[in-house]
């Protein structure tokens, strides 16, 4: 399911109201009969609205269902995807959409302007879309899912990373700088740089290897662990370093680098516990041990101090305790009983962010269980793996390439 904004500018605003009544209508109804449909919109005058239904149905923002006891439509994906647009358009925050970069598992991520030409990155979250990606034992209960329960999930998935990246923001952790949210969107700043799964030589291996540990144990002191802290989450951002001159590249035809420093950059905040989350331990060594096999494997670093240890970041929060943002983002609208029922819906569906993506070189254990499932409706990105077009050529591309939403 990828984002398709060329229809956006011919729809009129009647066409969003009752793109936003069958929305509406879905959050308890599975197939919203037409004239709720007609009720919610709120038009007077039926033939407007079914005007605006047949449009809608054509361009595949809808769905025509034919139920037992009566018809009515489905909103598709490509529906909530207009209504966040539209929205992120009527406040300014996006006036065109550009590329996609990246197709996560449960994520879309898309190169979008600002009106002054700046670009910025719309993530949309798509937790239905494992459904069909997803081990066997999923599939019955997944089957049954119904559009209010996607809906609602990915819009908690959107709320949920907004509202860390924001605390994480506002904390001097390096993270984008979060714009907007709006259902199962967020607006964020584009980082111009790679993630680490793609930069291929570090200099100072030794150097960023311990800065990721200090990151982690950092995110531990404000009460919080990434949960999914890996090569593909952490996006690496070459900076000018006089203070690297002198300092030994680790290997001597690096002289070149020598006065770069990496600043890494940590994305993706889904699956963000609480360090007195009930496996936060678990959590937490699985983050460490990410970076170190990577390291070990992608550059052959192996570090000579050990840990850190949960315990260690238990003793270092105690010592030096910073303000605790989950505490604080639980305060801001993402209560515990939405993180509760998006972790138990991810769990249920499992979703295992990047650590389980599919892996495309050799050197890694290929140890992903999923399998492809023909059956489902959407077959767009069945089993593919996630791209990984660098951002930088992408970037250029979009930037001839950007569509506009409506003038
Ligand atoms: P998912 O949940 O699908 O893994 P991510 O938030 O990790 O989604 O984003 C997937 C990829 O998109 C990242 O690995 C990165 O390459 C790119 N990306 C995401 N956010 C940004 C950003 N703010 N700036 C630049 N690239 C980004
Ligand atoms: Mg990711």
């Amino acid at each position: 399911m990828k984002l398709d904004a060329k229809a956006i500018r011919y729809l009129t605003s009647e066409d969003f109201r009752v793109l936003a009544g069958v929305e509406a209508g879905s959050r308890n109804h599975e197939v919203v009969p037409t004239p709720l449909i007609v009720q919610l919109s709120g038009l007077r005058g039926g033939s407007g609205v079914h005007r605006s239904i047949s449009v809608l149905a054509k361009t595949n923002l809808i769905a025509k269902v034919k139920n037992a006891k009566y018809d009515g439509y489905r909103l598709a994906y490509g529906g909530l995807d207009y209504l966040a647009l539209n929205a992120h358009q009527k406040q300014k925050c996006i006036y065109s959409v550009g590329n996609q970069i990246g197709v996560g598992k449960e994520s879309d991520i898309v190169v979008v302007a600002h009106s002054s030409g700046s670009q910025r990155i719309l993530k949309i979250h798509r937790l239905g879309r494992i459904s069909f990606r997803t081990v066997k034992t999923n599939r019955d209960y997944l089957r049954h899912r119904n559009t209010g329960s996607w809906m609602y999930m990915s819009r908690l998935a959107a709320m949920k990373e907004f509202a860390f990246m924001k605390a994480l923001r506002e904390n001097g952790f390096s993270v984008p700088e979060p714009i907007a949210q709006n259902r199962h969107t967020i607006v964020m700043s584009l980082i111009d740089a790679f993630p680490l799964r793609q930069i291929s030589k570090v200099p100072r291996p030794a150097e960023l290897y311990s800065e990721l540990m200090d990151i982690i144990l950092e995110l531990a002191r404000f009460g919080l662990i990434h949960g999914d802290f890996n090569e593909f989450n952490i996006l690496i951002k070459e900076e000018e370093d006089p203070d690297a001159k002198g300092k030994a590249p680790a290997n001597v035809d690096d002289e070149n680098d020598e006065n770069i420093r990496l600043v890494p950059v940590l994305i993706d905040f889904p699956q963000m516990v609480s360090i007195d989350h009930a496996n936060a331990e678990m959590y937490f060594d699985r983050d460490v041990n990410c970076i170190k096999r990577y390291f070990q494997r992608k550059f052959h670093f192996v570090s000579d101090v050990p840990g850190p240890s949960f315990a260690d970041a238990k003793k270092n929060l105690l010592k030096n305790p910073g303000k605790r943002l989950d505490v604080e983002v639980e305060a801001s609208g993402f209560s515990r009983k939405m993180a509760r029922e998006l972790e138990a819906y991810m769990k249920e569906v499992g979703v295992d962010g990047d650590a389980g993506a599919p892996r495309d070189d050799e050197e890694e254990d290929d140890d992903s269980e999923e399998e492809e499932d023909g059956s489902e409706e959407d077959h767009s990105d069945d089993g593919q793996p996630e791209e990984e077009t660098g951002p930088s050529d992408s970037l250029d591309d979009s930037s001839r390439r950007l569509e506009e939403l409506r003038v």
